[in-house]
């Protein structure tokens, strides 16, 4: 089988620092927290977990040692409580979402409500509503409904939506007939890229695998837009849950992987695809 890997795939920048951040801290210390899992991956979690990152869900959890806050950010008054009870913070949150917490925070601060476009469930958006006093959330046209009649907007984006869909969205904001609407591109680079990359190679491919895991958001936003390209667009999350009979008739094969898919999990799987002889049919 021929595999073309995605010029641009695997770790972003944001989590490549988030996790040498916590293997500096492990090497010294051993009273470790992450608030949330460190990414989106458990491969990468249980690696961590056996060096001994301990996961919490809540701050409540933790009475000592090192808390550990992740490339997603955490809600301010999580990270306040932790210092109430003395704790040491390392943070590791991603300079873009620090950024786009800080967008919000300003046009709260400026009397704009702050619409974020994003899945209000995921930690980042989590994070983000936790740093104005007036945030709505919308995913998608179903929630416009959650606009306020008038005002002014101030509107962001969570970093890993596809510029598509915030065009769309804004497009859509704009026909409610707002006065004002400020709207402050706070999309990834990185995570463009990867979308850009992965949808250039679905064109040229009889069969595209996106790797990384079911709970990652920018991995499923990879794979919701190969399958536009490519209907034969498979997201799995390693090697294992792969099934030769879909190989049937292929003869190229496209790989790409989320930001917080690891190098290990890619290079196995096009060894492995690569080997592959379409014998077994
Ligand atoms: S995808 Fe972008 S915003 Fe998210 S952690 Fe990576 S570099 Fe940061």
């Amino acid at each position: 089988m021929k595999v073309i890997v995605a010029e641009k795939c695997g770790f972003c920048p944001g989590v490549k620092n988030a996790i040498s951040i916590a293997e500096e801290i492990l090497a010294r210390e051993n009273d470790v927290y992450s608030l949330g899992p460190i990414i989106h991956n458990k491969d990468v979690v249980e690696r961590l977990a056996k060096t001994g990152l301990k996961t919490v869900d809540s701050v409540e959890e933790v009475e000592s040692g090192t808390v550990l806050i992740r490339s997603h950010g955490a809600v301010p008054k999580d990270i306040a409580k932790l210092k109430d009870k003395g704790i040491k913070i390392v943070d590791a949150t991603c300079v873009l979402v620090k950024r786009l917490q800080q967008i919000a925070s300003e046009l709260d601060a400026a009397g704009y409500k702050v619409v974020v476009i994003g899945d209000e469930n995921h930690p980042e958006v989590r994070a983000v509503v936790g740093c104005a006093s007036d945030v709505v959330v919308i995913a998608d046209e179903a929630d416009l409904h959650k606009l306020p009649k008038s005002g002014k907007l101030g509107i962001v984006c969570q970093t890993t939506q596809s510029p598509e869909h915030f065009g769309r969205m804004l497009g859509a904001i704009g026909q409610y007939g707002f006065g004002e609407l400020k709207v402050i591109n706070t999309l990834c680079k990185e995570a463009m890229n990867r979308q850009q990359s992965a949808v250039e190679l679905c064109k040229k491919v009889d069969i595209m695998f996106v790797l990384g895991s079911l709970e990652s958001a920018n991995t499923r936003k990879l794979a919701e837009l190969c399958k536009k390209y490519n209907k034969q667009t498979f997201h799995l999350q390693n090697w294992d849950e792969f099934d030769k009979n879909i190989l049937f008739g292929k003869g190229t094969a496209g790989v790409t992987a989320g930001a917080s898919t690891p190098e290990w999990i890619i290079e196995e799987f096009v060894k492995n695809l690569g080997n592959f002889d379409g014998s077994g049919f």
